[in-house]
């Protein structure tokens, strides 16, 4: 493998990318950068009372250690400050470097092939209906004891989609030349095995 090598995985809430990324930069030897985490972590700081901006252009590494991130008021809270112009642009740079790092990098999101990486050799779009997702992130939750119902995830998984397919600053959408790959009917291993044979066919 080159020695800069990027792999963009985007697609929706709970369709897999970021399973399927984790996997694909293990199998490879590669680094991974979950980018929701920056806009989770964005999210969280403006629920604690920082303006949204200030909150993006502050970030530190501790506020992608805490353990509030995961759950479905960061969520929200991400896809709000998310459709902030400003807040995307604080967050690109690191994004781009991360992208090029030695060794080759997997990055996943909702615009690194069409926004930060539109260079990557790479690019899958990894989606899946609104109802499987939902029931996919609310038997996720279940098991961590969390007391959402199927009704109000998929309440949640659809209000995300919209607020990220509708916004005019990078909006959820595949690249032209990106990969989709439905896991609607596909086991994850499957999922993983198509993203695998891309990337060979790719590199
Ligand atoms: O991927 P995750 O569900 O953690 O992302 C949380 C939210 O952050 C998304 O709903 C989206 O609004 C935003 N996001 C984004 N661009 C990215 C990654 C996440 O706008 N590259």
């Amino acid at each position: 493998m080159t020695t800069s090598f990027t792999i963009a995985i985007d697609g929706p809430a709970a369709a897999g990318k970021g399973t399927i990324s984790k996997a694909v930069a293990a199998e490879l030897g590669l680094g991974h950068l979950d980018t929701g985490l920056l806009y989770r972590a964005v999210g969280v700081k403006v629920l604690g009372g920082t303006p949204a901006i200030e909150a993006a252009q502050s970030l530190t590494p501790e506020d992608l250690q805490r353990d509030d991130l995961r759950g479905p008021e960061a969520a929200q809270a991400a896809s709000k400050v998310a459709v902030i112009a400003e807040v995307r642009a604080a967050l690109v740079d690191f994004q781009r470097a991360f992208a090029r790092r030695a060794g080759g990098a997997v990055l996943d999101g909702r615009d690194i092939g069409t926004v930060i990486c539109p260079y990557a050799e790479v690019k899958l779009f990894v989606t899946a209906s609104a109802e499987v997702r939902a029931k996919r992130r609310f038997l996720e939750l279940s098991v961590k004891g969390e007391a959402e119902t199927l009704e109000e995830v998929l309440a949640d998984v659809k209000a995300r989609d919209e607020r990220d397919m509708n916004r005019s600053e990078a909006p959820l959408r595949p690249a032209e030349d990106a990969l989709v790959i439905d896991t609607s009917n596909l086991a994850i291993e499957e999922a993983i095995e198509t993203a695998l044979q891309e990337i060979e066919a790719r590199r």
